[in-house]
């Protein structure tokens, strides 16, 4: 393969702003090929569009070009390409570590970019690459279908999905990134291709988890599966005094569980929602978040003794839309607060770390923060090991430590709790990490962590297709000289 990135010259540090370099002439021409708008610093949407969910990061691009198709992305890629400067891409924008956005760099904003195509007999969903997940859950559904995507609807499916993503059809479908069948991409030359098993296999291996490294996707296809609409789920909430009887059921209920029944629990604060007693506002609670994607019948069958468990203080399992259940967590996690994370991949929920967890739990600083671990266990053990870069096949749980509060005033003690929980939890570990749940300061150990036997293939990959390291503002593999 011909690469003309490969002899450009190093591009502008990512300190330089596009006004350091450019005449306005440059981005008038620019204007000029492309259908959607530019944003400069002042500009009206400038500030929204630099914004994320997580308010620790407070970067300003120096330019952003808001694509309205594909035409878009290519002229947005060769002006970065002509120009050597730092380029980013925002999707839904809700990575912690805030990789959609640097100081000084062309930021190539997707969210524009939301159509869903569905083709029912073929069950497969093709959609943009700005959409969130519950663009694509909206269209699925209307046919009885779904893609195995994330637990809150607000996320991006294109980080997700490109980090490899989970969620509750995981233990019946594989990770997300397992159902892609193909990507639409413009790779760093400024190439249109498509990635499929047939066509460039080794960037479509590459992108089934290896992260925004290998070029600009437009598009994903996904297999999709007969899902609801109506499904059996919602969540259980106990006081905190509980916890050690209702983790244990916890546990054995995920032990036992159905690929059907996924069961992710938590430990916090109860928040002031109506489906939990004011007396039991503030106070500490330990929950479950249930989704049966079988016959409902069944559902209630196997659901009904968790029912009767303990005295829960609040309960809304029951027959839903399957859409509903997939934003049951949306309110929980809203763009604009504070947000640190430390995660792992667990090979279960042994006793020890199930009571060091709870003790974890009764420290956290916030009224937003909680301990959670999800269920992964099922279909992503039946592909190959080098099926996806991200493998990670062994785990059955990830544990999630997650810091959440609004006064930057109150940073300090809430990123202590959270690296002082992993600090104690990692020793659990199986050793793999979430490439998408990664801080800012989790470096080349992390990503190491995150693709294990992988990495050294993936950093092949790259050299084929971005020898230069165009796109480097994500959870980075260098091309392997
Ligand atoms: C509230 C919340 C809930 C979450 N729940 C889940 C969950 O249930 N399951 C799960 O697996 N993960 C979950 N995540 C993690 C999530 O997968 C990552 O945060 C992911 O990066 C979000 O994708 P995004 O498009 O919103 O992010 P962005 O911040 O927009 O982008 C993230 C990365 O993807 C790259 N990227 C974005 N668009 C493109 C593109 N079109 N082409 C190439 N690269 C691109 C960016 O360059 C960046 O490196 C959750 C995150 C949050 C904040």
């Amino acid at each position: 393969m011909t690469n003309p990135a490969a002899t450009l010259p190093p591009r502008t540090s990512d300190a330089l702003s596009v006004q350091d370099v450019l005449d306005p002439s440059a981005i008038a021409a620019l204007r000029t090929r492309l259908r959607g708008p530019v944003l400069l610093p002042g500009d009206p949407g400038y500030d929204d569009a630099r914004s994320l969910w997580n308010a620790m990061i407070d970067r300003r691009p120096a330019l952003v070009i808001r694509c309205l198709g594909v035409a878009d992305v290519v002229a947005a890629v060769e002006f970065v390409r002509e120009h050597r400067l730092a380029l980013t891409i925002k999707g839904g924008g809700h990575n912690i570590s805030g990789l959609a956005v640097a100081d000084g760099a062309v930021m190539l904003d997707m969210s524009l970019m939301r159509g869903v195509r569905v083709d029912p007999a073929a069950r497969l969903a093709w959609a943009q690459a700005g959409c969130l997940l519950g663009d694509v859950d909206r269209e699925t559904q209307l046919h009885g279908l779904a893609a195995p995507l994330g637990f809150v609807s607000t996320t991006g499916i294109a980080g997700l999905t490109l980090g490899g993503g989970f969620g509750y059809l995981t233990r019946r479908f594989g990770w997300t990134c397992d159902s892609v069948v193909a990507f639409a991409v413009v790779t760093a030359d400024a190439r249109i291709v498509r990635a499929t098993e047939t066509e460039h296999p080794d960037l479509f291996w590459a992108l089934r988890g290896g992260g925004g490294n290998f070029g600009v996707v437009t598009g994903f296809t996904y297999r999709l599966a007969p899902i609801g609409p109506e499904i059996v789920g919602g969540a259980i909430a106990w006081r905190a005094e509980e916890a050690p009887r209702i983790l244990e059921a916890f546990r054995t209920l995920d032990e036992d569980a159905p690929p059907e029944l996924s069961v992710a629990a938590g430990m916090r604060k109860a928040p002031p929602v109506p489906w939990l007693p004011e007396a039991v506002h503030g106070q500490d609670i330990v929950a479950m978040f249930i989704c049966y994607t079988g016959p409902v019948a069944e559902g209630e069958r196997l659901l009904a003794p968790l029912k009767r468990l303990g005295r829960p203080v609040g309960d809304v399992l029951q027959r839903r839309p399957y859409l509903t259940q997939q934003c049951l967590l949306d309110a929980t996690q809203p763009k604009g607060r504070r947000y640190y994370w430390k995660s792992e991949f667990l090979p279960g929920h042994e006793d020890d770390f199930l009571h060091a967890a709870r003790r974890h739990a009764e420290r956290l600083v916030s009224p937003y923060s909680l301990v959670i671990f999800f269920p992964l266990h099922g279909a992503i053990e039946r592909f190959p090991s080098d099926h996806s870069p991200f493998g990670n096949r062994d785990a059955r749980s990830v544990v999630n430590i997650a810091a959440s509060w609004e006064r930057p005033t109150d940073d300090a003690a809430n990123i202590a709790w959270a690296r002082a929980a992993w600090d104690d939890l990692r020793r659990f570990s199986t050793g793999g990490t979430y490439v998408n749940f990664l801080t800012e300061e989790e470096g080349s150990d992390r990503i190491h962590a995150a693709y294990g036997p992988h990495y050294e293939r993936l950093a092949a990959v790259k050299a084929e297709w971005d020898p230069t390291n165009l796109f480097r503002h994500n959870k980075n593999i260098p091309p392997i000289r």
